[in-house]
């Protein structure tokens, strides 16, 4: 396959492969250079764009532009120890330039729908830009996902990509100046780890979130009905024709929402008119600890995805609007049900719904969240 062999290219060149001696000073044992490389990948606004590889000591690799902050790909080993990326991504900038449903990109300034572009704050109306209908999806027209970001690499030994935006006051509508800090670490357990971090000048709705796309088997011509999923939340948030949330918090009890049991994706879709692309309650314990909030398991590849997080929802949307326009990695098309998404969010329409819990950052206040994607290997 194109698009595998591609990747296992980029997974072999950060492959520094280094030999140590064991203490009976007889046998070698591999390692990888940990680090971070740079390349061009291309110019936007006359600026130019950079892509990212991250390697871990394991020689799991993840490749992120600075062009929305967007992960390209998220290379792991499976049972085989064939490489491959469970992400969806491409592998220039100009597919990303088409405006693709928001593969591997942060969202911002609002993760999600507000309902009718609109909400009100402190008795000032505030107008967005509809960009899904009546309503704003995902920030607007003209969101994090495509603005270019700052870019620093930390450090020469840990994988770590430090990225800055400043969303300017009455972008996209919003009110006040906020400053974002995303900080992407690759862990040496095969962790995708986000740290999502912002300050404002006036009180905003904020909720930041990346919008990966999983196939754990790492070919999008599997569907992602067949990966069997777990997700800790008894409850979720139905939603209207538009999929703005009722404002009701029902239980998933006895319903095709239920997956606190792990099951498959596909058992029963076809009682959720679309697909699912609902807001889960999380389960917490406390408000603010990183807490395990799903997995997604795959038999072909033997990979598990684990996510975990701060946040107190998580979008499940199961790819129901991929219509095959675009091409994984340059390979096949990306069609229905042929990647999923865990979205970790505050819940959508929150700015218009008192009752959910508060998305509105104050001044002096710190916007702070974490998020981590892991995969995990079943030999
Ligand atoms: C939304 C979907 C949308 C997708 C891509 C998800 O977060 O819930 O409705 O189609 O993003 O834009």
């Amino acid at each position: 396959m194109k698009s595998l062999s591609s990747l296992t290219a980029i997974a072999a060149l950060f492959f520094l492969v280094s030999s140590c001696n064991n203490p009976s000073g007889n046998e070698k044992s591999t390692t990888v250079k940990a680090g971070v490389t740079t390349k061009d990948f291309g110019e936007f606004e006359g600026k130019k764009v950079q892509l990212f590889t991250l390697v871990n000591h394991k020689g799991d690799t993840v490749t992120i532009t600075n062009y929305g902050g967007t992960v390209t790909s998220f290379v792991v080993p499976d049972k085989n120890g064939n490489y491959s990326s469970v992400v969806i991504g491409f592998v220039s900038l100009n597919p990303y330039l088409q405006k693709p449903p928001y593969f591997g990109a942060l969202i911002g300034r609002y993760a999600n729908r507000i309902g009718n572009a609109a909400f009100t704050l402190y008795k000032n109306t505030y107008k967005l830009n509809a960009n899904d209908g009546k309503n704003t999806l995902h920030g607007g027209l003209k969101g994090f996902d495509k603005v270019l970001w700052n870019a620093s690499v930390p450090s020469d030994t840990i994988p770590s990509l430090d990225l800055t935006y400043n969303s300017k006051n009455g972008e996209e509508g919003f009110p006040g100046n906020l400053e974002v800090h995303v900080t992407y670490t690759l862990t040496d357990d095969g962790g995708l780890k986000i740290v999502y971090d912002a300050t404002t000048d006036q009180a905003t709705p904020v909720n930041l979130t990346n919008h990966s796309y999983f196939n754990l088997s790492g070919n999008v011509k599997n569907s992602i009905l067949d990966e069997t999923l777990w997700i800790d939340a008894d409850k979720y948030t139905p939603v209207d024709s538009t999929l703005i949330p009722t404002g009701e918090i029902t239980s998933v009890k006895g319903t095709p929402f239920d997956f606190t049991t792990p099951k498959k994706i596909g058992r029963d879709i076809d009682q959720v008119k679309g697909g699912y692309d609902h807001n889960y309650v999380l389960n917490r314990t406390d408000s603010t600890s990183l807490e395990k909030a799903a997995t997604v398991t795959d038999s072909i590849s033997g990979r598990t995805l684990e996510v975990y997080t701060t946040q107190p929802g998580i979008q499940f949307y199961t790819g129901n609007f991929l219509d095959g326009t675009f091409k994984n990695h340059g390979g096949n098309p990306i069609t229905k049900h042929s990647a999923l998404c865990l979205e970790t969010q505050h819940f959508p329409d929150s700015p218009n719904k008192s009752n959910f819990p508060n998305a509105v950052l104050q001044p002096g206040e710190k916007y702070h969240e974490v998020t981590v994607y892991k995969i995990k290997v079943n030999q």
